[in-house]
Protein backbone atom coordinates (compact mmCIF):
# COMPACT_ATOMS: atom_id res chain seq x y z
CA UNK A 1 0.00 0.00 0.00
CA UNK A 2 2.67 2.49 0.78
CA UNK A 3 6.25 2.05 -0.51
CA UNK A 4 9.48 4.04 0.52
CA UNK A 5 7.28 7.39 1.16
CA UNK A 6 8.92 10.18 2.30
CA UNK A 7 7.11 13.37 3.24
CA UNK A 8 7.80 16.82 4.99
CA UNK A 9 5.88 19.71 5.43
CA UNK A 10 7.46 22.93 3.03
CA UNK A 11 11.45 23.07 3.62
CA UNK A 12 10.89 21.24 6.96
CA UNK A 13 12.88 17.56 7.92
CA UNK A 14 10.98 14.78 7.00
CA UNK A 15 7.74 14.12 8.69
CA UNK A 16 7.41 10.51 7.73
CA UNK A 17 9.85 8.34 6.22
CA UNK A 18 8.34 4.97 5.64
CA UNK A 19 9.86 2.02 3.22
CA UNK A 20 6.94 -0.26 3.32
CA UNK A 21 3.18 0.15 5.32
CA UNK A 22 0.65 -2.16 3.72
CA UNK A 23 -2.84 -2.99 4.70
CA UNK A 24 -4.65 -6.06 3.56
CA UNK A 25 -7.93 -5.63 2.19
CA UNK A 26 -11.08 -6.07 5.02
CA UNK A 27 -9.06 -6.20 7.56
CA UNK A 28 -9.75 -3.66 10.58
CA UNK A 29 -6.31 -2.22 11.33
CA UNK A 30 -5.25 0.29 14.23
CA UNK A 31 -2.59 2.48 13.56
CA UNK A 32 -1.46 3.97 17.09
CA UNK A 33 1.90 6.58 17.83
CA UNK A 34 2.32 9.23 20.47
CA UNK A 35 0.82 12.91 19.43
CA UNK A 36 2.95 14.70 16.67
CA UNK A 37 4.32 11.53 15.25
CA UNK A 38 2.55 12.02 11.96
CA UNK A 39 -0.47 9.64 12.23
CA UNK A 40 -3.19 12.48 10.51
CA UNK A 41 -0.50 13.06 8.23
CA UNK A 42 -0.31 9.62 6.99
CA UNK A 43 -4.35 9.55 6.79
CA UNK A 44 -4.08 12.64 4.26
CA UNK A 45 -1.52 10.69 2.09
CA UNK A 46 -3.67 7.59 2.30
CA UNK A 47 -6.70 10.13 1.23
CA UNK A 48 -4.67 11.88 -1.45
CA UNK A 49 -5.03 14.70 0.27
CA UNK A 50 -1.35 15.12 0.72
CA UNK A 51 0.89 14.18 -1.87
CA UNK A 52 4.27 11.75 -0.63
CA UNK A 53 7.53 14.09 -1.81
CA UNK A 54 8.73 10.35 -2.53
CA UNK A 55 7.46 7.20 -3.39
CA UNK A 56 3.94 6.11 -3.63
CA UNK A 57 0.45 5.56 -1.96
CA UNK A 58 -1.43 2.85 -3.52
CA UNK A 59 -5.39 2.55 -2.27
CA UNK A 60 -7.31 -0.09 -3.96
CA UNK A 61 -4.63 -1.13 -6.91
CA UNK A 62 -4.73 2.90 -7.97
CA UNK A 63 -1.30 4.63 -7.13
CA UNK A 64 -2.37 8.01 -6.14
CA UNK A 65 1.16 9.62 -6.06
CA UNK A 66 0.83 9.09 -10.33
CA UNK A 67 -2.77 11.33 -10.04
CA UNK A 68 -3.65 14.41 -10.44
CA UNK A 69 -5.73 16.46 -8.04
CA UNK A 70 -8.98 15.72 -9.62
CA UNK A 71 -8.48 11.95 -10.17
CA UNK A 72 -7.09 11.92 -6.66
CA UNK A 73 -10.44 13.61 -5.14
CA UNK A 74 -12.52 11.35 -6.96
CA UNK A 75 -11.41 8.32 -5.78
CA UNK A 76 -11.39 9.89 -2.22
CA UNK A 77 -14.64 10.80 -2.76
CA UNK A 78 -16.24 7.08 -4.61
CA UNK A 79 -13.80 5.34 -2.19
CA UNK A 80 -12.90 6.08 1.43
CA UNK A 81 -15.13 7.18 4.39
CA UNK A 82 -13.30 9.97 6.29
CA UNK A 83 -14.03 10.43 10.44
CA UNK A 84 -12.66 13.46 11.53
CA UNK A 85 -10.83 14.27 15.32
CA UNK A 86 -13.03 17.07 14.96
CA UNK A 87 -15.90 15.24 13.23
CA UNK A 88 -16.12 18.52 10.66
CA UNK A 89 -20.11 18.10 10.13
CA UNK A 90 -21.88 21.36 8.64
CA UNK A 91 -23.42 23.11 11.25
CA UNK A 92 -26.30 25.05 9.05
CA UNK A 93 -27.22 21.10 7.79
CA UNK A 94 -29.53 18.70 9.73
CA UNK A 95 -28.31 15.37 10.75
CA UNK A 96 -30.16 13.60 7.83
CA UNK A 97 -28.23 15.84 5.17
CA UNK A 98 -24.97 15.72 6.67
CA UNK A 99 -25.13 11.88 6.57
CA UNK A 100 -26.02 11.95 2.47
CA UNK A 101 -23.41 14.58 2.04
CA UNK A 102 -21.08 11.94 0.49
CA UNK A 103 -23.59 10.71 -2.02
CA UNK A 104 -23.66 14.18 -3.09
CA UNK A 105 -20.02 14.54 -4.56
CA UNK A 106 -20.04 10.52 -5.30
CA UNK A 107 -22.26 8.86 -8.58
CA UNK A 108 -21.14 5.82 -6.85
CA UNK A 109 -21.73 6.16 -3.36
CA UNK A 110 -25.50 7.53 -4.09
CA UNK A 111 -25.99 4.27 -6.42
CA UNK A 112 -24.47 1.93 -3.69
CA UNK A 113 -27.25 3.76 -0.83
CA UNK A 114 -29.86 3.28 -3.74
CA UNK A 115 -29.03 -0.09 -4.15
CA UNK A 116 -28.63 -1.29 -0.79
CA UNK A 117 -31.68 0.17 0.76
CA UNK A 118 -34.07 1.79 -2.00
CA UNK A 119 -32.61 5.64 -1.27
CA UNK A 120 -30.29 7.80 -0.27
CA UNK A 121 -32.64 8.97 2.92
CA UNK A 122 -33.20 5.57 3.87
CA UNK A 123 -29.95 4.64 3.61
CA UNK A 124 -29.16 7.56 6.08
CA UNK A 125 -31.97 6.86 8.27
CA UNK A 126 -30.79 2.82 8.86
CA UNK A 127 -26.99 3.65 9.61
CA UNK A 128 -28.57 6.51 12.21
CA UNK A 129 -30.34 4.73 13.95
CA UNK A 130 -28.13 1.29 13.87
CA UNK A 131 -25.08 3.48 15.21
CA UNK A 132 -28.30 4.29 18.17
CA UNK A 133 -29.05 8.21 17.26
CA UNK A 134 -33.22 8.59 17.95
CA UNK A 135 -35.19 9.45 14.98
CA UNK A 136 -36.22 12.48 16.46
CA UNK A 137 -32.48 13.99 16.42
CA UNK A 138 -32.65 13.46 11.84
CA UNK A 139 -34.15 16.83 11.32
CA UNK A 140 -32.19 18.59 14.50
CA UNK A 141 -28.96 20.86 13.16
CA UNK A 142 -25.91 18.49 14.08
CA UNK A 143 -24.56 21.81 16.45
CA UNK A 144 -27.82 20.77 19.06
CA UNK A 145 -26.25 17.05 19.42
CA UNK A 146 -23.74 16.05 22.56
CA UNK A 147 -20.53 15.55 20.56
CA UNK A 148 -20.62 11.33 21.30
CA UNK A 149 -23.80 11.64 18.83
CA UNK A 150 -21.78 13.85 17.04
CA UNK A 151 -19.77 11.00 16.67
CA UNK A 152 -22.17 9.01 15.64
CA UNK A 153 -23.43 10.83 12.73
CA UNK A 154 -19.86 11.59 11.85
CA UNK A 155 -19.79 7.62 11.57
CA UNK A 156 -22.82 7.26 9.70
CA UNK A 157 -21.55 10.01 7.24
CA UNK A 158 -18.44 8.08 6.45
CA UNK A 159 -19.99 4.31 5.94
CA UNK A 160 -22.92 6.05 3.76
CA UNK A 161 -22.81 4.06 0.07
CA UNK A 162 -20.13 1.57 1.50
CA UNK A 163 -16.73 2.56 1.05
CA UNK A 164 -14.07 0.13 0.74
CA UNK A 165 -11.46 2.27 2.96
CA UNK A 166 -13.53 3.81 6.20
CA UNK A 167 -10.34 6.09 7.96
CA UNK A 168 -11.37 7.58 11.75
CA UNK A 169 -8.50 9.84 12.93
CA UNK A 170 -8.51 9.62 16.78
CA UNK A 171 -12.66 10.05 16.79
CA UNK A 172 -12.70 8.60 20.11
CA UNK A 173 -10.63 10.90 21.62
CA UNK A 174 -13.31 13.09 23.82
CA UNK A 175 -15.24 9.95 25.04
CA UNK A 176 -15.39 7.95 28.37
CA UNK A 177 -14.14 4.24 28.29
CA UNK A 178 -17.28 2.87 28.27
CA UNK A 179 -18.59 5.03 25.53
CA UNK A 180 -15.42 4.36 23.37
CA UNK A 181 -15.66 0.73 23.18
CA UNK A 182 -19.40 1.10 22.43
CA UNK A 183 -18.41 3.51 19.53
CA UNK A 184 -15.93 1.09 17.84
CA UNK A 185 -17.85 -2.19 18.39
CA UNK A 186 -20.89 -0.23 16.26
CA UNK A 187 -18.04 1.15 13.98
CA UNK A 188 -16.60 -2.28 13.32
CA UNK A 189 -20.20 -4.41 13.25
CA UNK A 190 -21.35 -1.47 9.85
CA UNK A 191 -18.04 -2.21 8.42
CA UNK A 192 -18.13 -5.47 8.42
CA UNK A 193 -21.47 -5.77 7.15
CA UNK A 194 -20.27 -3.95 3.98
CA UNK A 195 -16.57 -5.84 4.20
CA UNK A 196 -14.77 -2.08 4.03
CA UNK A 197 -11.22 -1.95 5.37
CA UNK A 198 -10.90 0.40 8.33
CA UNK A 199 -7.81 2.32 9.36
CA UNK A 200 -8.57 3.25 13.13
CA UNK A 201 -6.27 6.14 14.49
CA UNK A 202 -5.31 6.55 17.91
CA UNK A 203 -2.21 7.78 20.35
CA UNK A 204 -4.34 5.15 23.27
CA UNK A 205 -2.45 1.93 22.45
CA UNK A 206 -4.95 0.16 24.74
CA UNK A 207 -7.85 0.22 22.13
CA UNK A 208 -5.88 -2.22 20.34
CA UNK A 209 -7.48 -5.13 21.43
CA UNK A 210 -10.87 -4.25 19.28
CA UNK A 211 -8.40 -4.41 16.12
CA UNK A 212 -7.03 -7.49 13.54
CA UNK A 213 -3.67 -6.13 13.04
CA UNK A 214 -1.68 -3.00 14.86
CA UNK A 215 0.76 -0.73 13.59
CA UNK A 216 3.05 0.85 15.64
CA UNK A 217 3.69 4.24 13.48
CA UNK A 218 6.97 5.26 15.51
CA UNK A 219 8.25 1.86 14.27
CA UNK A 220 7.39 2.12 11.12
CA UNK A 221 8.77 5.82 10.42
CA UNK A 222 12.41 6.05 9.81
CA UNK A 223 11.82 9.55 10.20
CA UNK A 224 10.27 9.27 13.70
CA UNK A 225 12.65 10.40 16.44
CA UNK A 226 14.60 12.86 14.61
CA UNK A 227 15.24 16.40 15.97
CA UNK A 228 13.23 18.69 14.05
CA UNK A 229 12.99 23.00 13.91
CA UNK A 230 10.68 23.40 16.11
P1 LIG B 1 -0.39 13.17 14.84
O1 LIG B 1 -1.65 13.09 14.05
O2 LIG B 1 0.30 11.86 15.02
O3 LIG B 1 -0.58 13.86 16.15
P2 LIG B 1 0.43 15.01 12.74
O4 LIG B 1 0.41 14.20 11.51
O5 LIG B 1 -0.71 15.93 12.98
O6 LIG B 1 0.66 14.06 14.01
O7 LIG B 1 1.75 15.90 12.78
C1 LIG B 1 3.03 15.36 12.53
C2 LIG B 1 4.06 16.49 12.54
O8 LIG B 1 3.84 17.34 11.42
C3 LIG B 1 4.03 17.35 13.78
O9 LIG B 1 5.34 17.69 14.10
C4 LIG B 1 3.26 18.57 13.33
O10 LIG B 1 3.65 19.70 14.04
C5 LIG B 1 3.62 18.67 11.86
N1 LIG B 1 2.53 19.24 11.06
C6 LIG B 1 1.26 18.78 10.99
N2 LIG B 1 0.51 19.50 10.13
C7 LIG B 1 1.34 20.48 9.66
C8 LIG B 1 1.17 21.56 8.74
N3 LIG B 1 0.00 21.78 8.12
N4 LIG B 1 2.25 22.35 8.50
C9 LIG B 1 3.45 22.13 9.10
N5 LIG B 1 3.66 21.12 9.97
C10 LIG B 1 2.64 20.31 10.25
MG1 LIG C 1 -3.57 13.67 14.50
Amino acid sequence: MIADLRFGYGSDEDVLAISKLQVEASRRVFLFGPSGCGKSTLLAMIGGVLVPREGSVTILGADLSGMKGAARDRMRADHVGFIFQQFNLVPYLSVVDNVCLPCRYSQRRLQRAKDADGSVEISAARLLSELGIDERLRSRKTTDLSVGQQQRVAAARALIGGPELVIADEPTSSLDADRRREFIDLLLSECDRVGSTVIFVSHDASLASHFDDAIDLQLANAAAGRSRVA
